[in-house]
């Protein structure tokens, strides 16, 4: 089965309110919305930017979608400084972004957490990205796969397969984030093809077939073409490109 690819940008905590609104807005007038027709894209801005991010991509018709970069299972009360289903699909949000390895090192973000915020995103009818990848320390002792892949199972503990049918997973090796440093092509293949042979496993074949697997860790518009040559490799979620309008176009272009 032939699975549209994804690219997806995740601008961390970067740009103020003014900057967020110029970048959404170079993008879009560098966009053609006919490419979604092969290209699913998203851009995932800080919270507080989901809402004027939005109204740049809906006010020029551009069918671009936002997602938050995390957010709280409970639907609302008082967990202070948290954002809930119900506020990200109030600002259009299709998805969040779950489990991104920065949570979980610097925010002590747990697989139970992550698996929690699937459950309340796939509730409320968005998708979650689920974010896996292993340290140095875990691919050098040679227990990458089996560290990458009970992650991936903990994320998506509990679900019908028609659920996780929904979601995406993001390989992404913390060796890579931000680094400079990519995953070989071969590397990021190895990882995946064993990420949708767990998904097989738990939701059966059909499922994993359909389901995309982005890579991220310094994507960027040197290494895209042979990242997405890989089989199991559906798009990228990417950082520091992704802040820079023309680098993330053309990631998309990558894509057609
Ligand atoms: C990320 O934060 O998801 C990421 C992949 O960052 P970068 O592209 O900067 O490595």
């Amino acid at each position: 089965m032939a699975r549209k690819p994804l690219m997806a940008g995740n601008w961390k905590m970067n740009n103020t309110y003014a900057e967020a609104v110029v970048l959404a807005q170079t993008i879009s007038n560098n966009f053609d919305k006919h490419w979604t027709d092969s290209v699913d894209v998203l851009v995932c801005p800080p919270s507080i930017d989901l809402k004027p991010v939005n109204t740049v991509f809906e006010f020029d018709h551009q069918p671009i979608q936002i997602g938050a970069q995390n957010v709280y299972w409970e639907p609302k009360g008082a967990f202070t400084g948290e954002v809930s289903v119900p506020m990200l699909k109030d600002v259009h949000c299709t998805c969040s972004i779950v489990g991104h390895s920065e949570r979980r090192g610097y925010f002590g973000e747990t697989n139970e957490d992550v698996n929690r915020k699937v459950r309340a995103l796939l509730d409320g009818g968005l998708y979650a990205v689920a974010c896996v990848g292993e340290s140095l320390s875990v691919r050098d002792e040679g227990g990458a796969e089996e560290f990458v892949c009970a992650q991936v199972r903990a994320a998506f503990a509990g679900l019908e397969p028609e659920e996780a049918g929904k979601c995406v997973v993001a390989y992404e090796p913390i060796w890579a984030i931000g680094t400079g440093r990519t995953a070989t092509p071969e590397q990021a293949q190895d990882m995946c093809a064993a990420i949708r042979a767990t998904l097989a496993d738990m939701f059966g074949a059909e499922t994993a077939d359909e389901m995309r697997i982005l890579y991220g860790g310094s994507m960027n518009v040197g290494n895209v073409e042979q990242l997405l040559a890989q089989p199991d490799i559906d798009g990228g979620l990417v950082g520091g490109a992704s802040l820079k309008a023309d680098q993330f176009v053309q990631l998309v272009k990558a894509c057609l």
